[in-house]
């Protein structure tokens, strides 16, 4: 029967109360949408249109959508490792998705095992004979070194220190770059790129990656491969990496003009290589007109600065205080 209560997953969560109505669908475990609203206080969910059904109260929402993996929660695109389904009229979110995106979105206080932010390790993307992505104003490796300078201005100023992957512009090794933040410890690790896609010009906006969780699909992959069951060094962090890239795209959603590409997951090497608190963030495409003509001006570059200092100061706050980030709708 699809109504039961999961009692591993209960006491995962240290909570006896709520009744979570389980059912196995595409052969894993989900959880009606109706009983995740219940546990977080929220409303009964509702429909919202053809394909969408939407739970809030409480200050909290979740709008997921129907055989998609894309979800907006509190305001910000997510993305599920399993689409949402459709059984017996109602909604359902696959178990993992439960426990792994929308609980630490939800109650970002609740992650365990994040640590005080002394130093942040800025990774500029590419360098040296790697150019990364090009627009018509520039290379990647120019403007992700660019926006790491001014970056580590405002950390500074902000009483972090600082460490870079590199400062000028030379070729680093993948592997080398979360190694200088394994060194490195109370630290944090965020590297930043820009993106493209020469087949999509139309491709525009900022997304936020953090490690998919264990045994999870990365966003841009539909079904489970091998490789996705093995532990990398990033998994021991994986909720705490998640907890970041969600601060941050708030930050990023609220300060800048931007589409929300949302928090994805993906098994980059300096994200599974990290054992520290890793993001990715791809903050734009260097192949669509407008993005690039943005990324190009330094007047941009220095507000992205500004932003993506605020999303580190934010999860500095939780980690030492407990003080949950910012939402988009509050900057
Ligand atoms: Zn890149």
């Amino acid at each position: 029967m699809w109504r039961a209560v999961f009692l591993a997953w209960l006491l995962a969560f240290g909570c006896a109360r709520a009744d979570w109505e389980v059912a196995q669908i595409d052969g894993r475990d989900y959880v009606s949408l109706a009983s995740t609203a219940a546990f977080y206080a929220m409303n009964p969910p509702a429909a919202a249109g053809l394909k969408k059904f939407v739970a809030a109260g409480g200050g909290r929402a979740i709008q997921v959508e129907l055989d998609s993996r894309e979800a907006l929660i509190d305001g910000v695109r997510h993305w599920f490792a399993f689409p949402a389904r459709l059984q017996a009229g109602r909604a359902w979110i696959s178990r993992v998705d439960v426990s792994h995106t929308v609980d630490p979105a939800l109650r970002p206080d609740k992650v365990q095992g994040m640590r005080p932010v002394k130093i942040v390790v800025l990774d500029p993307g590419h360098g040296g004979y790697d150019n990364g992505a090009s627009s018509r104003y520039g290379y990647e490796k120019d403007f992700t070194l660019d926006v790491v300078r001014r970056l580590r201005k405002r950390l500074e100023a902000a009483g972090l220190r600082v460490v870079q992957t590199r400062n000028s512009d030379t070729f680093v090794d993948l592997e080398r770059r979360p190694r200088v933040a394994n060194r490195t410890p109370d630290s944090i690790f965020v590297s930043i790129h820009f993106n493209s896609a020469d087949w999509k010009p139309t491709a525009n906006g900022i997304e936020t990656y953090a490690i998919p969780p264990l045994g999870a699909p990365p966003s841009g992959q539909d079904s489970v491969m091998a490789r996705d069951r093995l532990p990398e060094l990033g998994h021991a962090l994986e909720p705490v990496n998640f907890t970041l890239a969600t601060a941050m795209h708030h930050a990023l959603m609220g300060k800048m003009k931007a589409e929300d590409r949302g928090v994805k997951r993906a098994r980059y090497v300096v994200l599974k290589d990290a054992a520290t608190p890793a993001i990715l963030i791809e903050g734009g495409f260097l192949t669509n007109p407008g993005d690039a003509a943005r990324i190009a001006n330094p007047a941009w570059r220095e507000s992205y600065a500004a932003a993506i200092a605020a999303g580190i100061v934010e999860y500095k706050k939780l980690a030492e205080q407990g003080v949950k980030p910012r939402e988009k709708k509050d900057w």
